[in-house]
């Protein structure tokens, strides 16, 4: 049912001269159809200009943009058939609910009872039913979102995109609306594409994630490929926590020895490395044992912190700057629970260890 996306060498440079700059660099992606697909990245790295090339409210300096094998690429937004939800939820304050959401159809010359199901399909879709005859200044931020994304996806679009909708949002009405917004994607079956810079929303919402930094796609896959198997510092940073270590590498990829001061540990890795490497390790792939235990390095705790359900401790290694270990379940009768300027053991994950370029 979705549609396909197919972006090639996509460039929009905005000024021009000395001052030029390209927003998005020569950028390709394929979105296949029906998929939940993120752009992430930090502010400014081009995420919303791409965005609205997509949408057509852009145009590009070069490359193509293609909707299934349609070229799109100059055309402008009421021939691409694409909803939009932006960050302001943009409702027209003197409409009710029920006339902000019809808008589209009224476009499209839907009326009448046609008109009337497909908008309280699409409130009942956004669990807005009930709010069709008031005016959008008697909602909250979250229900006003939902207003905009119903009136996004009233007009059956063939692309909805969405540019940090959530951004306005309250945390908890934030993780309700991820769920929300990730069920109507997928059960519509409309290929989605959703701008943001919250690495959170992207890891539990997204079918693909592509990373961006300054107009380019760093890195793309699954949320779980990324954060397992990032490729680089600003992949594996921008994504959570991490330790980089610099260490000696020998042996061969599924059994290599990594040395560092404190001693040697092996890591499960994909390809054969020599010599220097700099490796990755969340701190959840660190657990902290006794003192001796085979297989792991000693290290001195100099800090923990409690937070209920999760523990983080820093923790003193030779040879590598000091640790950051988190403990998932940390007042389980078999969880060490040590004191800073204890002597701890740290036991490192070997298929999470994860080989790394600097920059
Ligand atoms: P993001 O959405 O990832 O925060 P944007 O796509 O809004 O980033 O912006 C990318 C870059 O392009 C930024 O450096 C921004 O300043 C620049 N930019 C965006 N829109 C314009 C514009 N209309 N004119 C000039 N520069 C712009
Ligand atoms: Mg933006």
């Amino acid at each position: 049912m979705g549609t396909k996306i197919q972006i090639e060498n996509l460039v929009k440079t905005f000024g021009s001269g000395k001052s030029a700059t390209n927003a998005v660099d020569n950028l390709s992606l394929t979105i296949e159809p029906g998929d939940l697909f993120f752009l992430l990245g930090p502010s400014g790295c081009g995420k919303t200009t791409l965005l609205r090339m997509i949408a057509g409210f852009i145009d590009p300096t070069a490359g193509s943009i293609a909707f299934d094998d349609k070229v799109v690429t100059h055309d402008p937004p009421n021939k691409r058939n694409t909803g939009m939800v932006f960050q302001s939820y943009a409702l027209w304050p003197h409409m009710t609910v029920a006339q902000n959401v019809a808008f589209g159809l009224n476009v499209r010359k839907i009326t009448g009872k046609e008109q009337h199901d497909r908008v309280m399909e699409a409130l009942e879709a956004v669990q807005m039913a009930e709010y069709a005859d008031r005016k959008p200044t008697q909602l909250s931020g979250g229900q006003q979102q939902r207003v905009a994304l119903a009136r996004a996806i009233v007009i059956k679009p063939s692309v909805l995109l969405l540019d940090e909708p959530l951004s306005n949002l309250d945390a908890k009405l934030r993780n309700d609306l991820r769920l929300q917004i990730r069920n109507i994607c997928k059960d519509s079956g409309i290929t989605t594409v959703y701008v943001t810079h919250d690495q959170k929303e992207a890891l539990s919402m997204a079918d693909k994630v592509a990373l961006l930094k300054k107009g380019k796609v760093i890195q793309l896959g699954t949320p779980v490929e990324l954060y397992r198997k990032p490729k680089s510092k600003f992949v594996a940073e921008f994504l959570g926590e991490t330790n980089l270590i610099h260490a000696q590498a020998s042996g061969s990829a599924s059994n290599t020895t990594l040395q560092i001061e404190a001693g040697a540990f092996s890591a499960n890795l994909d390809n054969d490395h020599a010599g220097d490497t700099l490796v990755s390790i969340r701190p959840e792939a660190i657990t902290l044992e006794k003192p001796g235990t085979p297989n792991t390095l000693p290290g001195r705790v100099l800090h923990s912190t409690y937070l209920g359900e999760t523990a983080q401790h820093i923790v003193e290694l030779k040879g590598a700057p000091n640790i950051k270990v988190a403990q998932m379940n940390p007042f389980a009768p078999t969880t060490i629970a040590p004191n800073p300027g204890d002597e701890v053991a740290l036991h490192l994950s070997p298929t999470d260890i994860v080989p790394i370029d600097h920059d």
